[in-house]
């Protein structure tokens, strides 16, 4: 799997899954989540109340429609809200193993990731970078591409940093 990464807005990234940093409920938040059901539209949390009755667990991931985005799904991961002291780095390292899982259940083979938990969860973001770099770089997956999409230039520095 190539791991890549590009400075931008996951939501306008042209793949066929795109990740999304969800909460427990699963109902639509802010940061990734809300740019991701505004660009997506109403389909989206229609699919996420459909599919997600009862929301998802922390660690976990689940795919819904992309609706208008040009991806053509969503994964859902819930990462460990730092801030609220869930600081158990498994819980943040199992988001990309399962967004992985579901990308091989979808037979997605290029998948847009955000740094799960690095924004309002508080994850700090070296180690939330690190976290997503070691579990692509010992991934046995069938995705071609893990993209890691920088929401601005000092993300994108770091990033490329950890990357080498
Ligand atoms: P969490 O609640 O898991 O911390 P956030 O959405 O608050 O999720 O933030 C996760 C990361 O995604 C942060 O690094 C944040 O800067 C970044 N981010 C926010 N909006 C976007 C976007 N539209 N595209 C890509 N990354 C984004």
């Amino acid at each position: 799997m190539r791991i890549t990464v590009v400075e931008g807005d996951i939501t306008e990234q042209d793949v066929d899954a795109v990740v999304n940093a969800a909460n427990r409920a699963m109902r639509g938040g802010s940061g990734v989540d809300g740019a991701i059901h505004r660009a997506g539209g109403p389909a989206v949390l229609e699919d996420c109340i459909r599919r997600f009755p009862h929301g998802l667990a922390t660690g976990d991931a689940g795919w819904t429609t992309a609706g208008d985005l040009a991806a053509r799904w969503v994964i859902h991961v819930v990462g460990p809200n730092h801030t609220r002291g869930e600081t158990d780095r498994s819980l943040l390292t199992s988001c990309y193993v399962r967004a992985l899982e579901v990308a091989d259940e979808l037979g997605a083979r290029t998948v847009a990731f955000p740094l799960v938990s690095a924004g309002v969860y508080g994850w700090p973001k070296d180690d939330a970078i690190a976290a997503a770099l070691e579990v692509f770089r010992s991934a046995d997956t069938r995705v071609d591409e893990a993209r890691l999409v920088a929401f601005g230039h000092d993300t994108y520095d770091a990033i490329k940093a950890q990357l080498g």
